[in-house]
């Protein structure tokens, strides 16, 4: 007997299958390279890398020369450093009370957003002596994080003990084209910056690099376009699909008009119906509120878009298959790919790319193709 079991066949484990396109990723950071003319071009990579995977991911664009990364969480910028030992780390969330050694030992950059942050990583540097390096986070509108305007005197004199590297600050609503907000955004963050020691500055989320203005700056910090998420909503997706994701068929049945399907009956059907049901549900990312939308969630199975019918159950799911070619149990059917896009899911759901893509299933299994 070998001590390792042969690799599990997915289609024998009964697993979800997420492909992940890490060309497609690749070029799709490439693109956003190009597209930021002198800036630098980082990736924020938090949430395990919008829920396709950290280590994969992160190998992919330090192999296309990626050198800085975002991430929230302390813990995640750990991880991450294992596997990119030279890269700048950039720890959005900012700096938990007493975590400062924490950071020193791992080289992480704290994005510091608030005096006490500011004041506790000068402290630590002071009796480090040493002049670390930290990101100061700008308040231009969101009122969420970073430093408000009359914050700025105080923390400019605390900067003297560490070494700013990074002014930044976040647009609340850059994929909305016609809103006036980014250029209000851009002068606030033009007058704060004034008020601190010169140092490279940021601005650009994914949608920030498609707006007229594009204020690249001195880096950009994509996330959702890099895993081809559409950055600019209305218009044509300039960004690669990198992720495809197929359920498969557990069983298929007829059913008569007047018959029901799912928890509380919530679907019944208006004729004679074959319906299939799919290995996929809300524990999976495949969301309960996206069968309660007017527009409802599909599949594409056998060349036709086939409704989810009823309630979305923890691990289940129903299609109606009735209009489809001949489809039986072991099938795969597609819930995204070159039918059905990330953003397109998300509207189907009632929310956005973002929600769609950090709640893929922790029990798929993910295969990476280059
Ligand atoms: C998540 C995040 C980004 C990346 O935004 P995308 O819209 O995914 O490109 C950039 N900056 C900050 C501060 C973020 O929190």
């Amino acid at each position: 007997m070998p001590d390792d079991p042969a690799p599990a066949d997915p289609r024998a484990t009964g697993q979800v299958i997420l492909r992940i396109d890490l060309d497609a990723l690749g070029e799709n950071w490439r693109r956003l390279s190009a597209r930021a003319r002198g800036a630098e071009c980082a990736a924020v990579v938090k949430a395990d890398a919008y829920g396709l995977g950290l280590a994969p991911v992160a190998r992919a664009l330090l192999e296309q020369g990626c050198a800085s990364f975002f991430v929230a969480h302390l813990s995640e910028g750990q991880e991450l450093r294992k596997i990119a030992p030279d890269a700048r780390i950039f720890i959005l969330n900012g700096l938990p009370p007493d975590s400062c050694p924490l950071f020193a030992a791992s080289r992480l950059i704290p994005v510091l957003g608030s005096l006490p942050e500011i004041a506790e990583w000068a402290g630590f540097c002071r009796a480090q002596d040493a002049r670390l390096p930290a990101a100061i986070h700008i308040d231009t509108g969101m009122n969420r994080l970073g430093l408000p305007a009359t914050d700025l005197a105080p923390a400019s004199k605390l900067m003297q003990d560490f070494e700013p590297v990074l002014a930044m600050s976040h647009f609340i609503s850059a994929e909305d084209r016609s809103s006036p907000r980014a250029k209000i955004q851009i002068e606030r963050f033009g007058q704060a910056r004034a008020e601190l020691p010169p140092m490279p500055a940021s601005l650009c989320n994914s949608s920030g690099m498609f707006l007229d203005e594009a204020p690249f700056l001195d880096l950009c910090r994509p996330g959702y376009a890099l895993y081809g998420g559409n950055p600019t909503p209305g218009a044509e997706n300039p960004m690669r699909r990198v992720v495809e994701l197929h359920a498969e068929i557990l069983q298929v049945r007829e059913v008569e008009a007047g018959d029901t399907a799912g928890y509380n009956a919530r679907w019944t059907a208006p004729a004679r119906r074959r319906l299939a049901t799919l290995n996929l549900g809300y524990a999976d990312g495949f969301l309960r509120s996206g069968a309660e939308t007017s527009l409802g969630v599909r599949a594409f199975a056998a060349g036709r878009f086939c409704p989810v019918v009823g309630r979305i159950s923890m691990d289940l799911s129903i299609i109606d298959i009735s209009d489809a070619g001949p489809l039986q149990r072991g099938d795969r059917v597609e819930i995204l790919g070159p039918h059905i896009s990330v953003d397109e899911l998300a509207k189907r759901s009632g929310t956005i790319g973002y929600e769609i893509l950090t709640r893929l299933g922790p029990r798929f299994r993910r295969e990476y193709v280059y």
